[in-house]
């Protein structure tokens, strides 16, 4: 938690975040989806079997979820849909958990939302 605390107090919407560098593929990562507005690839420190990330290639100000704006509905949705389509294609066909950390109580880590895609075992709930 003081990881996530101290991605929180640093925080800002102008920071580069690692995941440029993979949508740059300047750092390697195993990606799963492509598509022009939409990155999946696999999760470094995966807390399930399946554990994908999915992301908007172009951050366009969408740091964390609760800096949403209207404009990003659309990617919103678009990255939604998506976990549905990568579930499909992993073979997740008994369920799954989609999940979105936001800010310091979220333990949200890196600034550039993304979508927790985790499946390939019976996950528990609640979460910690
Ligand atoms: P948390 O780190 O608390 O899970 P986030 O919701 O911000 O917070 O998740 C960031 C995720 O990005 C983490 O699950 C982490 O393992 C993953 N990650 C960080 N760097 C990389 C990388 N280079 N390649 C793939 N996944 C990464």
């Amino acid at each position: 938690a003081s990881a996530a605390k101290e991605a929180a107090a640093s925080a800002n919407s102008a920071a580069p975040t690692i995941f440029d560098k993979i949508i740059a593929k300047e750092i390697p990562s195993t990606i799963v989806y492509e598509d022009e507005k939409v990155l999946a690839f696999r999760d470094v420190n995966p807390q399930a079997p399946v554990h994908i990330l999915l992301i908007p290639k172009a951050r366009d100000g969408l740091t964390q979820l609760s800096k949403a704006e209207f404009r990003h509905s659309e990617i919103l949705g678009d990255l939604l849909y998506t976990a549905k389509l990568v579930a499909e294609k992993e073979g997740l066909k008994d369920g799954f958990r989609v999940v979105i950390n936001d800010g310091l109580d979220g333990c949200q880590s890196v600034y550039h939302l993304h979508l927790h895609l985790l499946g390939g075992r019976q996950l528990k709930w609640p979460p910690g």
